[in-house]
């Protein structure tokens, strides 16, 4: 068994509902409890149907929304835990108030075209929102504040999922977040943990 780290960090994925976040995060998730690290996914989804559960979707109720987040994530980081937050985090200004205000935290920009997640509609939003059953969807009728200068990107459209995956990993053990592994990296990532939730609005 590895002996437990204590350095810990927020791993900060951001990018448009259906660009990744959740499944990559899941399959990080999924990898590092096979090393015995200690990790907690904060997804957008269930922080909305929990702690955030009386905000809407206005820039104000957002950003309220983000910096709970980041709040939590925080308390975890900052006592050994990898914190992978998986949340839209529309925008950049929050975004990098967290980073002031955080030791560690890497970025990572799950990046895919509008007009492929909008083909995905994994969770069918982006057809309401087109529909204007949903009002305030991020792309459609609210903005999206890509990061400038992210640690990582993952590119889903060019990128499998597990070189995704693997992409974060190696950056998390090149700056010794996490013990380094021999032999063969996750190849097949449990599609079970990808599973999606109903709504991802963050
Ligand atoms: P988000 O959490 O950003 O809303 P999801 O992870 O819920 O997005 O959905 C992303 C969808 O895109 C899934 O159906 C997933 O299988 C698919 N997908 C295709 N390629 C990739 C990739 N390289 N990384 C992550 N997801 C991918």
């Amino acid at each position: 068994m590895q002996s437990m780290r204590v350095k810990g960090v927020i791993l900060w994925l951001t990018g448009l509902s259906g660009a990744g976040k959740t499944t990559i995060a899941r399959g990080i998730e999924c990898e590092l409890k096979a090393r015995n690290c200690l990790v907690e996914v904060l997804d957008g989804d269930e922080i909305r149907s929990h702690i955030s559960k009386e905000l809407g979707f206005s820039k104000e109720d957002r950003e309220i929304n983000i910096r709970r987040i980041g709040f939590v994530a925080n308390l975890l980081s900052r006592n050994g835990i990898v914190a992978i937050v998986a949340a839209i985090s529309p925008y950049r200004a929050i975004r990098d108030e967290i980073r002031m205000n955080t030791e560690n935290f890497i970025e990572v920009y799950v990046d895919a075209p509008l007009e492929v997640c909008e083909a995905r509609d994994v969770k069918g939003l982006y057809a309401k929102a087109r529909s204007d059953k949903i009002k305030n969807f991020t792309g459609i009728q609210d903005p999206y504040e890509a990061p400038i200068n992210p640690e990582i990107i993952c590119h889903t459209t060019k990128e499998s999922i597990e070189e995704c995956i693997n992409k974060v990993i190696a950056e998390l053990e090149q700056l010794d977040y996490i013990p380094k592994r021999t032999g063969t990296r996750l190849s097949n990532h449990d599609e079970k943990n990808t599973m999606m939730l109903a709504l991802d609005s963050v």
